[in-house]
């Protein structure tokens, strides 16, 4: 079994290291928060006192941070020390492709690989060890990670190489958050007119305008069996839709959706609904509160 190095303990984190354990491999872990450490402690992780500590007792790295700047400033850290060879690292935050390719060239002159692997699923799939890992990295790499993230994840998917995994994330959640939006208009503007939400659901869902969003996060209380337990804030799909924006200006793409629903999100984080689940959209349509 390996000896994997595993940073960034948050909702996504704890269930993923949990699941590194049971399949039986040893954990060193680190995050600023004390409490996070503790109970990856309590089922078995080593803890260390910095990310140094967890690269130099491991072959593999798996970091799972909340942005950008954090990403960076971590592997800054963990790169001034120097690498041991052939250190493999596969970062899981979402993340701007740009800094992936900026990483990848910093580790891998130091003789250290890299892979990009964002994941969805969303916090019941790392639970439940049922992501779908995004990965972008050299063939032989991917091949060598393949099984590690198979403890964590149900579809492990080579999307090519470094930055791939993070563009195939970002174009997902773009898709996402736009279909949101569209399915929250889709249900007001049926329930306004007077059809019974659960009725309307039901055509939804079996006719051309089905999506994801209608099927299992339907923004309507009480129709898909997920809408209570599962939470995606505004504040966190306004962040992909931060790194899908950016990626479309370096690629000169037009996403005329994906910019009108970060105009749309980016208003309500503006009245302090961040917190908010990206599908409580629907309501703030009912409640005519949406504005923007
Ligand atoms: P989170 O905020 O719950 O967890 C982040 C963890 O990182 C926290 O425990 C925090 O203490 C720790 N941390 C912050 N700075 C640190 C540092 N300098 N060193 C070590 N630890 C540090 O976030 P999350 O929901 O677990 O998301 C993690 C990543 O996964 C993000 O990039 C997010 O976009 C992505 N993601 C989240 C979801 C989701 O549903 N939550 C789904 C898919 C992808």
């Amino acid at each position: 079994m390996s000896q994997i190095g595993f940073i960034g303990l948050g909702n996504m984190g704890n269930p993923m290291a949990r699941n590194l354990l049971k399949s039986g491999h040893e954990l060193h872990v680190f995050d600023i928060s004390k409490k996070a450490c503790n109970d990856l402690e309590s089922k078995g992780a080593a803890v260390h006192p910095g990310v140094t500590e967890v690269t130099q007792k491991s072959n593999y790295v798996i970091t799972m941070l909340p942005n950008n700047n954090i990403v960076e400033a971590t592997y800054k850290e963990i790169l001034f020390q120097g690498l041991k060879k052939d250190t493999t690292f596969i970062d899981c935050s979402t993340i701007s492709p740009k800094l992936v390719k900026s990483l990848l060239k910093r580790i891998s002159s130091q003789g250290g690989r890299f892979l990009d692997a964002p994941v969805s699923g969303g916090v019941p799939g790392a639970q439940e060890a049922s992501l779908t890992f995004m990965v972008g990295g050299a063939e032989e790499d991917f091949k060598a990670v393949t099984g590690i993230l198979e403890c964590m994840g149900q579809r492990i998917v080579h999307c090519g190489a470094q930055g791939m995994g993070q563009a195939a994330k970002l174009c997902n959640n773009m898709m996402l958050a736009i279909s949101m939006i569209g399915t929250s208009e889709a249900m007001n503007l049926a329930v306004s007119q007077g059809l019974d939400a659960k009725i309307f659901a039901g055509i939804l869902n079996s006719s051309t305008g089905r999506c994801w969003a209608s099927e299992f996060y339907n923004p309507v209380p009480g129709i898909s069996a997920s809408t209570l337990v599962n939470k995606v804030p505004i504040s966190l799909i306004n962040k992909d839709l931060d790194l899908a924006l950016d990626a479309a200006k370096a690629s000169n793409s037009h996403i005329p959706m994906g910019e009108l629903t970060h105009k749309i999100y980016s208003s309500l984080i503006a009245q302090n609904l961040g917190h908010r689940d990206f599908s409580d959209i629907y309501q703030l349509m009912q409640q005519n509160k949406f504005t923007f």
